[in-house]
């Protein structure tokens, strides 16, 4: 039995020793995946609900790996934080966010807005502000028709460089989202210290409406939040039409999800 279980304990080292090897692989393939054009946006309409119409676009980064295809966000974010790409890429997502509302804005939306996720090693960016500023100045962008997302998470790494990053951005116009809400901790805390205009309920809690007894109380309970903190409340990740009937009657202004639109290239918009 000890000798199994050695084995075991060896299988499992070589395992992830081999993981370990694999993600660095990755890591190396995506520090390169800027320069090899292997990087794009996709886009997601924000409906809202009042005006009956699609208000905004969540840009969405894409990375197609040669081999191994589309690699999520939700994979290669993390890996680019931890390595600093994120700096490079992150700046590469404004650049091309920003160009694609200005020839949006010029075909006739000229209220269109533009949301872009902003990760916490760019938040702690001594140039953001700067770099933002530059961008609207360049593409002509009224400053509110741009919308930076972030989430609880990527708050709470440095809450006081935050704070002074998010109020200078919110200064020059620009509107704040936060991203994921109810997914992080002690949120009702910061949305009183921080400048946001709108919160963002995460795909989770909307999962199941209405049939979730638990998702609908949490659901509600964000949107009275939205209204005593005079924020606009998105649910993301609608996709039926009795989740955008429930939202509805709750008061929730916009909504994101497979039930407007997946996230799309610009050119199939
Ligand atoms: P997120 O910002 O919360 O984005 C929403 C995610 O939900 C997107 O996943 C979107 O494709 C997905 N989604 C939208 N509607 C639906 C729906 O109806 N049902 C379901 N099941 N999912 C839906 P995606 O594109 O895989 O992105 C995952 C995460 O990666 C994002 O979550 C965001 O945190 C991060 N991310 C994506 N692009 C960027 C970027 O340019 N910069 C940074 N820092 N993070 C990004
Ligand atoms: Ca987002
Ligand atoms: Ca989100
Ligand atoms: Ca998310």
């Amino acid at each position: 039995a000890k000798s199994r279980s050695r084995n075991r304990y060896q299988f499992y080292i070589a395992t992830i020793d081999t993981e370990i090897r694999q993600r660095k692989r990755l890591e190396m393939d995506l520090h390169k995946a800027l320069e090899n054009h292997e990087l794009s946006l996709a886009f997601q309409p924000q409906f809202n609900y009042q005006k009956g119409k699609l208000v905004g676009i969540e840009a969405l980064l894409r990375w197609k790996h040669p081999e191994k295809g589309l690699i999520s966000p939700d994979m290669f974010i993390p890996m680019a934080e931890h390595s600093l790409d994120i700096i490079p890429i992150g700046d590469w997502v404004l650049e091309n966010a920003f160009q694609q509302l200005h020839r949006w804005h010029l075909a006739g939306y000229e209220d269109l807005r533009m949301a872009v996720n902003l990760s916490a090693v760019q938040l702690q960016d001594q140039n953001i502000v700067d770099h933002i500023a530059y961008l609207l100045d360049k593409y002509q962008i009224p400053p509110k028709t741009m919308e930076l997302e972030v989430t609880e998470t990527s708050i709470i790494e440095d809450i006081e460089t935050s704070k002074i990053q998010l109020t200078k951005i919110k200064d020059i116009g620009v509107t704040l989202a936060l991203d994921d809400f109810g997914t992080g901790y002690s949120s009702l805390s910061y949305l009183k210290q921080f400048p946001f205009d709108k919160i963002k309920i995460d795909k989770s809690f909307v999962e199941g409406l209405p049939e979730n007894n638990e998702n609908c109380v949490i659901v509600e309970a964000i949107v009275q939040i939205g209204k005593s903190f005079g924020l606009k409340v998105l649910a993301e990740g609608v996709e039926t039409a009795e989740q955008e009937s429930y939202l509805v009657a709750k008061g929730c202004q916009e909504g994101q999800g497979y039930y407007y639109g997946k996230p799309l290239p610009a050119q199939d918009f």
